[in-house]
């Protein structure tokens, strides 16, 4: 039976403490008990733990673990999703999804075919945005939560310094395709797992003055394929191919 995997609100070289809907869960739902042993994540690290005390103050809970051996990890695919604000429901699956295929950050970005009343609201939203990658981290038995940032506009997050390939999804492209492109940066890159920036467009697509913005800022233009995805099919897709050129290439112990 695979035991279950928390990810730890607070923690130190010891112990690491739970608290929120985790703690209630393990404590009122799974009811935990003194010396029940568990997977923890603290600080981005995961241990083998045993819990040390359970702790109930009115409707709150907290957990309390020892940790004891620190287990081997699986790092976080070295991709950042620049994510163009679009519906927050399809969104949002699309971030959980990217969470579950294990993308190190998301960078939501105003573009200029975002709604409006989107853009207006996205702020407010962060909150929820990471309480979904969380709760994805620790379905999917991640070692780590993905980093949500705030929302920026567009132009802000392209002038942003960055060592990363940056590569942007554009449907109109016709020559590059995605896989290509990331074999080239592997390739070029001498490092093992280079580091990606993968931008998205908003569902009424890149604006011409924005694919100028990108080509002018360094950014790769490739294609998904012949096909216009919706821009959770694209996400999910894009982190596919690059988990497959990333994380099966016979260097991971856990791929055959
Ligand atoms: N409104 C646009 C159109 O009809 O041409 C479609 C935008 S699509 C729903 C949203 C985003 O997904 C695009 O901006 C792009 O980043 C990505 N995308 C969708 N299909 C793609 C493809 N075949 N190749 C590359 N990117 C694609």
């Amino acid at each position: 039976m695979t035991r279950r995997r928390w990810i730890a609100e607070n923690w130190d070289e010891t112990s690491a403490t739970l608290t929120g809907a985790q703690a209630e869960h393990l404590a009122r739902v799974l009811r935990a008990e003194v010396g029940m042993e568990a997977e923890v994540v603290a600080g981005g690290r995961l241990f083998q733990a045993r819990v040390a005390s359970v702790t109930h103050f009115g409707e709150a809970s907290e957990v309390h673990f020892e940790l004891a051996s620190e287990l081997r990890a699986d790092p976080a695919l070295p991709v950042t999703l620049v994510m163009a604000v679009y519906k927050f429901d399809r969104m949002e699956w699309a971030l959980e999804k990217a969470t579950e295929l294990g993308v190190a950050a998301i960078a939501p970005v105003i573009a200029r075919r975002t709604e409006k009343h989107l853009a207006q609201a996205a702020g407010k939203r962060v909150e929820r945005w990471r309480r979904i990658a969380h709760e994805a981290s620790q379905q999917a038995r991640r070692a780590d939560v993905p980093a949500i940032d705030d929302p920026v506009f567009l132009t802000d997050r392209v002038n942003m310094p960055s060592t990363a390939s940056r590569i942007v999804l554009a449907e109109q492209e016709r020559t590059t395709a995605l896989r290509a492109a990331v074999e080239q940066a592997i390739a070029g890159s001498g490092a093992k797992r280079p580091a990606f920036e993968i931008a998205i467009g908003p569902e009424g697509g890149w604006a011409p003055a924005e694919e100028t913005l990108f080509a002018t800022s360094g950014w790769r233009a490739v294609s998904l394929g012949p096909r216009i995805l919706r821009a959770e099919t694209a996400a999910i897709s894009a982190l596919a191919i690059i988990a497959s050129s990333l994380e099966c290439r016979g260097e991971d112990s856990r791929v055959p």
